[in-house]
């Protein structure tokens, strides 16, 4: 019987965020792999857990990885954990879960917490379609680079950023997204600084300058989508639409326009219907 490899996460700050379940499995399994063996060390000394705890890292090297493996491999029970929070979410993990399923070992999701996912629930901004966005790049070229894909993308966008490159962000974000793009900046989340800072990235921008607190601690920006995008790609098929139809009839003119802009061409023809009568 193979193992079992459980993905285990931890809480963000307050202990109290430890989900039973988690508790019971890092009790009961055979080893704990941890991103950091000395701060999980502290967690598990907390929680009164003394199960084997080993060092793992996505560029551990490939005998540790293989250890792991092995352990699993011949039935034996593994959780890992990270730092905090959920493990493989800019975490590591990633290289031993997709080996321990290349080998049909079973894998099983401990959830808890995640910052991404507590600070978009808690910030007011669309959470119908999100994109993760991880830590952006820390060189200034690489990160507007970045920031430059992401200008029109429609959807919610939860980045990951550290205190001493807030400043730096914002203002990429700034030049790129627009100074009135709608924002959130979370920080400290679970913890008992826990801020929530709302408005566009450049009213965020002014009030983390002001107040050298809000440069402190762990911090999720999220940015709105670029909800005019839409609107900016269906005022382009207004206009060619608006064109063709000088010079054509109205089915030819619509079917045309959506061959040109991708558009649906019943909605095209309806919109043509609507401009001009036949
Ligand atoms: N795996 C973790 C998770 O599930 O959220 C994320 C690990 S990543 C190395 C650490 C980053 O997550 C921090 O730099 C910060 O951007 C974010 N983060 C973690 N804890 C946070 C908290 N309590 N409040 C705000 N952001 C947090």
């Amino acid at each position: 019987m193979p193992g079992q490899l459980y993905v285990v996460a931890t809480p963000i700050g307050n202990l109290g965020d430890m989900v039973p379940r988690a508790v019971e499995v890092l009790h009961a399994v055979d080893l704990i792999a941890a991103e950091d063996t000395r701060h999980s060390g502290r967690l598990l000394k907390h929680l009164g857990i003394d199960t084997p705890l080993v060092a793992y890292h996505d560029h551990s090297d490939e005998r540790q990885m293989g250890r792991v493996l092995d352990m699993l491999v011949q039935g034996q029970t593994v959780a890992l954990i990270s730092d905090a929070g959920t493990p493989l979410i800019s975490d590591p993990g990633y290289r031993l879960v997709r080996e321990a399923r290349l080998q049909d070992i079973r894998v099983t999701p401990i959830p808890g917490a995640c910052a991404a996912i507590a600070a978009l629930s808690a910030s007011g901004l669309p959470s119908d379609r999100f994109s993760f966005e991880g830590f952006p790049p820390p060189k200034t070229a690489a990160r507007v680079k970045r920031f430059e894909t992401l200008a029109e993308s429609a959807q919610t966008m939860i980045f990951y950023e550290s205190p001493h490159r807030i400043l730096d962000t914002l203002r990429d974000m700034i030049t790129t997204f627009g100074p009135d793009r709608e924002a959130v900046l979370a920080r400290e989340i679970t913890k008992t600084f826990e801020t929530f800072l709302t408005g566009t990235l450049t009213t965020i921008l002014q009030q983390v300058c002001a107040d050298s607190n809000q440069q402190k601690g762990e911090m999720v920006v999220m940015v709105k989508g670029n909800v005019d995008a839409v609107s900016a790609s269906e005022a382009e098929q207004l206009r060619i639409l608006k064109t063709l139809l000088d010079d054509l009839p109205v089915k030819q003119a619509a079917a045309l326009a959506a061959r040109i802009t991708g558009g649906r061409k019943n909605a095209l023809y309806q919109l043509a219907l609507s401009l001009r009568p036949d």
